[in-house]
């Protein structure tokens, strides 16, 4: 490394915080203002930088070009400031940033394979320069959050995701690795704009989009696999991939073709069940019920709702209940009304058919819930206000305190906001969204909306994944992971109406989620990290990322002995 590389690496440089021995040394003196800061400060002038902008697009531009060009004190500021952060770098900018793209492109970041790659995808992982990744996140872009095929465009997905993955749960960004896989795209807009980044035609489906994913997930276990580096390294070493935003036809199917092969999991099914789940067991804490004694009524029953209740059903088994039993507290509602067993026409398909109900078919909501009497009712069907104040009020005449989670974003497609929730029951439902909503005050009490966000679980799971070389993510691990997650909420949190812990201790939350993954792998024998470490807590704490400088210089030390060594 030659001196001017501390400054034009984004690894490496640190700004007006070189000391003046470090510019010295390193040959960079004069090279920036004669003015000494420090991190601290530095992260100060971010905020103001970032504040100065009124559109949130300028800001994530803004946020990219500071990961471009200084990544300690980029995630530094985005580990110290996750709620205002994250909306930034993650959903719901990184949105608009997908769709412009093509615009607002100004430098290498992640790893581009196309569909015309076939039969080279090996060639070009050995063209991403780290040697150690343990964390892969891979899109199509066929389904970006709720906007629809983006193509090529998908990749600030990935790219965020994993941003996350070092803020929220430190794992550092050498190891991490995001990937758009890109097979064309069905957004013609998109094909006409002459911005547009990716392949101009339509996406390749069938066999040939199939092999691709094969090859695809193959070259990464040959290139970051288990054998590639256990010479170098001591142990194991997993590679870690995630599914991300592909079309719902492909996530399931995907999922469990490769969840059992490789090390994988979906986060809009799997992490998604995970922090619903994890809201409803703290919901238990401050009712002092079991999930076993309510009934759960969904509306949606699509990846995410599909999730919940596969790993509702998983938690009741847990508490006791058969398999049979634990399926009778499932309704499910989708676009065809309440899934019954005898419905006509088309009938009931896929992960639906273990939830269909003995009933007669019915159509309206308010019908539903009159008949089945749900003590939670659950939104995920992205239909705004579908939860109208007659439905949320019937849910507080039928419960004392009803559970009602509007999971739909963004907030336009929330199933009821907050405030609705709240008046229509007298301030006594328990309520949490997928958006966030401010905090409402009914006769007096303020409460505060809980905000079922994934950033609660994936990068913990992750995080305890690496940390023990499991090499399966089985869906126990997302009950383990619900189950942290509850267990970080405090009874004063539970009282102010809360069912999430507040987002900036969110990096505590994914070390104990890590810590519980890790206990689990041990006891279980589904690690692969060997000596097993006797505190778990520790061993993991001394991997994570560390975002405050270090000294590029090397250490110098004086001889004691009498040889001249000053020549
Ligand atoms: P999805 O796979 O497309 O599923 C949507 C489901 O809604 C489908 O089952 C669909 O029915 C059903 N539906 C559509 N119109 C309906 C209607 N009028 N009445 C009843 N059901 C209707 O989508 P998803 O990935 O599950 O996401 C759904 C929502 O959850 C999105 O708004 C997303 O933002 C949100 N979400 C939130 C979180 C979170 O809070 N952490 C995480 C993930 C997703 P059919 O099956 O009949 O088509
Ligand atoms: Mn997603």
């Amino acid at each position: 490394v030659r001196g001017i590389d501390h400054l034009r690496d984004p690894r490496l440089n640190k700004g007006m915080a070189f000391t003046l021995e470090e510019r010295q040394r390193l040959g960079i003196h004069g090279l920036l203002p004669p003015r000494f800061k420090t991190q601290e400060q530095q992260v100060a002038l971010c905020m103001r930088n970032v504040a100065r902008y009124d559109e949130n697009l300028n800001k994530y531009i803004y946020l990219m070009g500071l990961q471009d060009r200084n990544e300690r004190l980029f995630y530094r500021l985005l580990a110290e400031n996750v709620e205002q952060m994250m909306p930034l770098v993650y959903t719901p900018t990184v949105g608009l940033a997908c769709q412009k793209f093509g615009l607002i492109y100004r430098r290498d970041r992640g790893l581009f394979i196309s569909i015309h790659d076939k039969g080279h995808i090996y060639e070009i992982l050995k063209n991403w320069p780290e040697q150690d990744v343990r964390a892969i996140v891979v899109t199509d872009g066929e389904r970006i959050l709720g906007l629809g095929d983006l193509g090529a465009q998908g990749m600030g997905i990935p790219v965020g995701k994993l941003s996350l993955y070092t803020a929220l749960a430190g794992i550092k960004p050498s190891q991490c690795l995001p990937i758009t896989l890109d097979v064309g795209t069905n957004n013609q807009s998109l094909l006409d704009d002459e911005d547009y980044i990716g392949l101009r035609h339509k996406r390749v489906t069938g066999a040939e989009y199939d092999d691709f994913i094969d090859e695809f997930m193959q070259a990464v276990v040959k290139r970051y696999g288990q054998n590639t580096l256990i010479q170098v390294r001591a142990v194991v070493v997993i590679k870690q991939g995630e599914f991300e935003d592909f079309g719902n036809h492909n996530a399931f199917r995907f999922l469990e073709k490769y969840r059992n092969k490789y090390c994988t999991f979906n986060d809009d099914i799997q992490g998604t069940a995970s922090v619903a789940v994890g809201g409803m067991l703290a919901a238990m804490r401050k009712l002092k019920t079991k999930l076993s004694e309510h009934t759960f009524l969904f509306l949606g029953a699509g990846e995410a709702a599909l999730g919940i209740a596969g790993l509702c059903v998983m938690a009741m088994m847990k508490e006791g209940l058969s398999s049979e039993e634990a399926h009778k507290r499932i309704f499910m509602i989708d676009s065809r009304g309440l899934i019954v067993k005898n419905r006509p026409a088309g009938g009931v398909v896929g992960h639906k058919v273990e939830f269909a109900q003995d009933m007669p078919p019915m159509k309206e909501i308010a019908e539903v819930v009159d008949r089945v009497r749900p003590t939670a009712l659950i939104g995920a069907a992205a239909q705004s206000g579908a939860f109208t104040p007659e439905i949320l009020k019937k849910m507080g005449e039928i419960n004392k305190e009803p559970i009602i989670f509007a999971l739909s974003n963004p907030t336009s497609k929330a199933e009821c906001t907050a405030q609705q929730a709240y008046e229509a029951t007298e301030g006594r439902a328990i309520f949490a969204s997928g958006s966030p909503f401010d905090p409402v005050t009914i006769n007096g009490k303020t409460l505060y909306p809980g905000q079922g966000n994934n950033a609660y679980i994936f990068p913990g799971v992750s995080l305890g994944v690496i940390c023990t070389g499991m090499h399966h993510i089985s869906e126990e691990v997302f009950l383990y992971s619900a189950e942290a997650l509850s267990e970080m909420v405090t009874d004063e949190d539970l009282a102010q109406g809360r069912l999430y812990p507040p987002l900036s201790s969110i990096q505590e939350v994914s070390i104990k989620i890590a810590v519980q993954l890790a206990e689990h792998a041990y006891k279980t024998g589904i690690a692969s990290l060997y000596p097993e470490p006797k505190d778990k807590a520790a061993f993991i704490r001394a991997q994570l990322y560390d975002y405050h400088y270090t000294s590029p210089l090397c250490a110098t030390w004086e001889w004691r002995s009498p040889e001249n060594h000053n020549g």
